[in-house]
């Protein structure tokens, strides 16, 4: 039993590598946020970089994943037989086991240990699970001998069997240590590529396109030229190597020559934490610009030959193309006033948001659960999901943004915004925006930045 353990062992080394890069590859939105801001990721990687950009994203899976070797590949016959299994929607830990072939009462045992270390219940979509098998004896079906998963990329997490047959979870978490990081670069084609090409990792620029989300519309007001600058907490290992992105302290893009600045403040009394503008002003809207995930626009606001009426008419809301289950956001905090059919649109949800404000979704396939009149919902909250029903042709959510019950260009609307910094908070706010601007006079730009920058002068003599 020893030796098969030990060779087990080996042996996950490359499934945990692989198991953390697809995790990151996966992207399982973890928050109707996060959801949000991976959904303007995709609009701008599709909008400005095609293809191209998308694909970008799937190599360093492929690379940072050599094919499983089987640790005791001479003695193919008796050799313990290890599985990786990526997690989907809907699966339980204990489900998984059972279908790998663990009787139900061993898989049970082994998910209660792993408990004791991690939430078994707290996986997601797209993580990786290393099972290990050790060989069948006669009569007996292979013996489950460990279980290994990385929940995320500072912590690994393992179930051993030990000699008296009881289980073992046990888990190591890596000493991550923070440091304040400035990436700047003028966007060329993608703000999501050239913010890469600066060295922010992935998930940091979901961050930056989702504290701007509610102001720019990046499908439309993003353009080669433009400039991003980030102060942001980078995590590093003991031997100096980056582990992961943290918050964004400070962001600026300047489109068409406009500065826009934001400030990552946590206020004093509430303890909540939001991003303002240098004057105090939070930079959230009372709507989101994109209620859904992975969306396109296919259709804008405004006068359009009907494809289903075969005539010109208004169109009163804005399409977001969409595979049939994407699922689809409140925009705003607000109460359900109506859920059914509604004619043309199909299955409908209306919300009333804060007045005179009142958002519309249209063509869903079903509704989420809980979703009836009255419901309380919070923005971002998944509330259906994108369909083709009533009069449409193809898969799409169909958005409408009221005013005082008549419809308005959702991408045009002036929103209100969310809380300002008032008293002391405004005044603690203002030490804030001294110190990061202190701070980032003494961090120097990475090589790269310097160079494009060299460039950029002699563009603009
Ligand atoms: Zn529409």
């Amino acid at each position: 039993m020893g030796f098969w353990r030990a060779a087990a062992t080996r042996s996950q080394v490359p499934s945990l590598r692989r198991a953390a890069a697809e995790r990151l590859a996966a992207a399982a939105p973890r928050d109707p946020w996060t959801a949000a801001a991976s959904a303007v990721a995709i609009i701008l990687m599709v909008a400005f970089a095609g293809i191209a950009a998308v694909a970008s994203l799937s190599p360093q899976v492929q690379t940072s994943a050599p094919p499983p070797q089987s640790a005791a590949k001479e003695e193919v016959d008796t050799g313990p037989d290890i599985r990786e299994v990526t997690v989907q929607s809907g699966d339980t830990f204990t489900g998984i086991l059972v279908e790998q072939g663990v009787e139900p009462g061993e898989a049970q045992a082994a998910v209660n240990e792993l408990a004791s270390v991690f939430n078994p219940s707290a996986i997601r979509e797209g993580l990786a699970i290393t099972i290990t098998f050790g060989p069948p004896t006669n009569a007996q079906p292979a013996p489950l001998l460990s279980i290994a998963l990385k929940p995320s990329v500072e912590r690994d997490v393992v179930v051993n069997r030990e000699a008296d047959g009881s289980f073992k979870a046990q888990q190591t978490v890596k000493v991550l240590k923070p440091r304040d990081d400035r990436a700047a670069g003028v966007i060329n084609g993608s703000l999501y590529l050239s913010a890469k090409a600066q060295g922010v990792p992935d998930a940091v620029i979901v961050d930056l396109i989702k504290i701007f989300s509610y102001d720019v519309d990046f499908q439309r007001e993003v353009r080669s030229g433009d400039k991003f600058e980030l102060l942001f907490t980078n995590y590093y290992d003991t031997d100096g190597e980056q582990v992961r992105g943290g918050d964004i302290q400070y962001a600026v893009l300047t489109l068409s020559g406009e500065r826009k600045e934001l400030y990552r403040f946590t206020t004093g009394d509430d303890e909540a934490t939001d991003y303002f503008t240098p004057k105090g002003w939070s930079g959230k809207r009372m709507l989101m610009k994109t209620p859904i995930d992975g969306a396109r626009i296919t259709s804008g606001y405004g006068m359009r030959f009907h494809p289903v009426l075969g005539y010109t008419r208004m169109h009163r809301g804005v399409d977001f193309g969409a595979p049939v289950g994407t699922p689809v956001m409140a925009s705003g905090n607000g109460v359900v006033e109506f859920v059914g059919w509604h004619g043309g649109h199909g299955k409908y949800i209306r919300i009333r948001n804060a007045a005179p404000y009142k958002t519309a979704y249209g063509h869903l396939s079903r509704y989420a659960r809980g979703i009836k009149p009255g419901t309380h919902v919070r923005q971002g909250q998944v509330i259906a999901y994108v369909g083709s029903t009533g009069m449409s042709t193809g898969p799409h959510l169909h958005y409408e943004v009221l005013v005082r019950d008549e419809q308005v260009n959702p991408l045009g609307v002036k929103l209100p915004t969310g809380r300002n910094l008032i008293g002391k908070d405004l005044a603690a706010f203002k030490t804030r925006i001294a110190a990061v601007d202190a701070l980032l006079a003494t961090i120097p730009l990475p090589p790269a930045v310097v160079a494009q920058t060299g460039a950029q002068a002699r563009l603009q003599p």
